[in-house]
């Protein structure tokens, strides 16, 4: 994040616009919406703008003299577009005297952009890509006015008109957010989007009576609760939707080492974060010691986030947490996640089954797989399954050597997938009788490896071998 977003408060003081032409009448355009006082210097001296209502066009000063000489006490800040180097120099001098200024396509000259806006009323969405893509910028807007409700500001200006009193009669903060939580997601949310503004009004001023509720008896309910959430293996736009509303109304959030901290940006800001993960060989802390974290975060009211890489219950020990909170009485849920194995699949083009060819796939972990009393390699030998192992890395001789010794083909197909859908991941594909030197290769964890015939129609197994083709045929 280059530039702070921030909302300017435009009844502090007029803003100061130089210009022409109709870049500066689109600025015009912009500040006027925002409610902003605007002294225009037209630096063509045309000063007409066609279309707009008296009471927006009430609010412009339009000023004749030179805006090189103006006055800037008081100015909340300089708008200039269309004014050549004479909105050079004056930005010049408000950069000198302090006052935010911008540049219209010029941010060298600039000490703030302006981002592309979703108006909604008293909802503003503001969004930049620190200037480096407007047309980025303005596809994102698109998106977000298509999912934003039409009445979303109703609702927020609602919202405003009732804060004081409610803050007056639930003063507890946790206890307010959910009061408003229960408003926003409830029947008189549903009401203000649909129109409905008298009657969501009505409702609201029924229950916001100290008399109708006492205590925790508060509406909405402020009884504890731990949410088990799959983060997915890494990219952060594989999170679910239930997982990312989990996320944003989670008061505390326990995440693992797999979680990638653009995983956790995603979650409320004053969130609190708390890490528990353990890595390999060091011993983190304790399955016992996570339980009670869980069970107390919940105990004190709070809704808390377990937050896991890949699935919950995919080699996650979710089930262990499940039950231990259902043992003590905690209200626990659990939201699924792409698990690691189908992420790395996906991204690497992979089908884990595949017509007359793959007809099953398991899910192994190999965290124990150098004891070969742990696994049963002779389950694993059907050339028509795919096996996905979890946790391979250090075990990739012991699987080699009890895939072989059980009868599986030294030329399977294998694949390893290190940090799958993050920004550094990397592929290597082999056979099985090369696979802890392709695991070597990965250079570090995390990492799935797929061995069956599927491998080979991932677009690295083809590049892979018309490389070796391309080779083989130049040697010949
Ligand atoms: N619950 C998780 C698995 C946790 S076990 C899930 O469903 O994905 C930890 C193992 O998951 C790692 O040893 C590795 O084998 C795998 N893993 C997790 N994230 C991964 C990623 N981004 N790329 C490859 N493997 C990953």
């Amino acid at each position: 994040m280059k530039f702070l977003p921030i909302f300017l408060d435009t009844s502090r003081g007029p803003i100061l616009l130089v210009g022409a032409g109709d870049p500066v009448r689109a600025r015009l355009r912009l500040l006027l919406a925002a409610e902003a006082r605007v002294r225009w210097h037209a630096t063509d001296g045309d000063f007409a703008v066609p279309g707009l209502g008296a009471a927006a066009a009430s609010r412009i000063e339009r000023e004749e003299s030179d805006p090189r000489n103006a006055d800037l006490g008081g100015i909340v800040a300089v708008f200039c577009a269309g004014a050549g180097a004479i909105g050079e120099s004056v930005a010049a001098r408000a950069l000198t005297a302090g006052v935010p200024v911008n540049v219209m396509d010029d941010p060298a000259r600039s000490s703030f952009i302006v981002p592309a806006i979703v108006d909604r009323g008293d909802v503003v969405a503001a969004i930049g890509t620190g200037g480096a893509s407007p047309v980025v910028a303005r596809r994102v807007r698109e998106r977000i006015e298509a999912v934003l409700p039409a009445r979303i500001g109703d609702l927020a200006t609602m919202i405003g008109r009732w804060r004081k009193t409610i803050h007056d009669h639930i003063p507890d903060l946790p206890l307010r957010r959910r009061f408003w939580e229960r408003v926003i997601d409830g029947p008189i949310g549903e009401a203000v989007l649909a129109g409905r503004a008298d009657e969501a009004e009505g409702s609201l001023k029924s229950i916001a009576d100290p008399s109708a509720y006492a205590g925790a008896s508060v509406p909405g309910d402020v009884e504890g609760c731990v949410t088990l959430v799959g983060a997915g293996p890494g990219d952060p736009d594989l999170l679910t939707v239930k997982a990312l509303r989990a996320l944003q109304d989670a008061d505390i959030v326990f995440y693992d080492e797999l979680i990638t901290p653009e995983i956790l940006d995603r979650a409320r800001r004053d969130a609190v974060r708390v890490p528990v993960g353990r890595r390999v060989g060091k011993p983190g802390i304790g399955q016992d010691a996570i339980n009670r974290l869980l069970i107390d975060a919940a105990g004190s009211g709070q809704r808390a986030v377990r937050l896991k890489g890949g699935d919950p219950f995919i080699f996650g020990r979710g089930g262990e947490e499940a039950e231990a909170l259902r043992e003590a009485g905690v209200r626990c849920s659990v939201i699924p996640g792409i698990t690691a194995g189908l992420g790395a699949a996906a991204e690497s083009g992979v089908p884990l089954t595949y017509r007359h060819e793959a007809l099953r796939v398991t899910f192994l972990t190999a965290h124990k797989a150098h004891d070969a009393s742990n696994v049963d390699w002779s389950t694993l030998t059907d050339r028509k399954m795919t096996v996905v192992v979890y946790m391979g890395i250090t075990a990739a001789p012991a699987i080699r050597s009890g895939l072989l010794a059980a009868g599986r083909s030294p030329e399977t197909p294998v694949g390893v997938f290190a940090r799958a859908t993050r920004p550094d991941a990397r592929t290597v594909v082999g056979i099985l009788d090369h696979l802890p030197a392709l695991v070597r290769d990965v250079e570090g964890g995390p990492a799935i490896l797929v061995i069956g015939d599927v491998v080979s129609h991932s677009a690295r197994w083809r590049n892979t071998n018309s490389f070796l083709q391309t080779l083989q045929m130049a040697a010949e």
